[in-house]
């Protein structure tokens, strides 16, 4: 099913990319982007490079270093960056792709498909990430870090959204994608049009949900099941009209606002209130 850009993906980015440009200078800069078809980063200094949530924040020092600088960018359901050695051939993605590239002395890194890009400011982060809630893999008592008490009260703000929809709302919490949305409603037991009201304990929610992730940080597959073989590493998500590993209920699969979701019609109850008894489970 490959790799959706979720919060662990990021997050990994994030660390490859601290990796292989921290503390380097660049010596040259390539943006094939409109918005900064001018910048020129040679010279620049890469202090590291964080994620917040979804986001990716690449910070640089100017060769004077009287400024500090960041790239934000985000990988929406595509975008990628990869990093090669000087030399090396470029694998993997078509060139048309290609946004960024950056190059050091030994190192290239090329983002491809890659949204929002954006040059600000290191000060002015906030106005690119401070909507977001709680980030899922960011250290506790830092600005956006993970904090489970915080991210329960915005879920709760609107209490009759869906509970698929609001785990998705990265304002609420930052960092789950479709992937951690379908499995974590599926090992709570909740339905995906539950409105957020009628779900019980929100904090095991969000608390499953920062385990999972947590799980998958530092590895590029995304797991839920403590599986990675293929064809195993998750309960519901991408297994339409399979059977439910706990119960032999096919997966069903519906579009809710736009994405899709995948849930297993016993194990996830409607809740009799909201929908016709007819259509629950016997
Ligand atoms: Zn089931």
């Amino acid at each position: 099913m490959g790799n959706m850009p979720e919060g662990d993906t990021v997050w990994n980015t994030a660390r490859v990319l601290d990796g292989a440009l921290g503390g380097s200078v660049l010596r040259q800069s390539d943006f094939r982007v409109p918005q900064l078809a001018t910048l020129d980063l040679a010279h620049w200094r890469v202090e590291g490079c964080v994620s917040r949530g979804k986001h990716l924040l690449l910070r640089l020092v100017s060769p004077a270093e009287e400024r500090a600088m960041t790239l934000h960018s985000h990988l929406r359901m595509d975008g990628s960056w990869r990093v090669y050695s000087t030399g090396e051939n470029w694998r993997g993605r078509p060139a048309h792709l290609i946004r960024v590239v950056l190059r050091t002395l030994t190192t290239v890194a090329v983002g491809y498909h890659l949204h929002d890009l954006a040059f600000v400011p290191t000060a002015d982060e906030e106005t690119l990430v401070g909507h977001l809630g709680p980030d899922l893999l960011g250290p506790p008592d830092t600005p956006g870090g993970w904090d489970p008490d915080e991210a329960v009260r915005r879920l709760r703000r609107q209490p009759d959204r869906p509970i698929a929809e609001a785990l998705l709302d990265q304002r609420n919490l930052a960092g789950i994608g479709n992937l951690y949305k379908a499995e974590v409603l599926f090992l709570r037991g909740i339905h995906p049009t539950a409105p957020v009201s009628t779900v019980e304990n929100l904090g095991a929610v969000v608390g499953l949900a920062q385990k999972l992730l947590t799980a998958n940080k530092g590895r590029w597959s995304q797991a839920t099941t403590g599986s990675v073989r293929p064809g195993q590493e998750t309960y519901v998500y991408g297994r339409a009209n399979a059977p439910c590993r706990r119960c032999g209920t096919l997966i069903q699969r519906e579009m809710q606002a736009d994405r899709v979701t995948f849930w297993c019609p016993a194990c996830q109850p409607l809740t009799p209130a909201k929908r016709p008894a007819t259509s629950r489970p016997t």
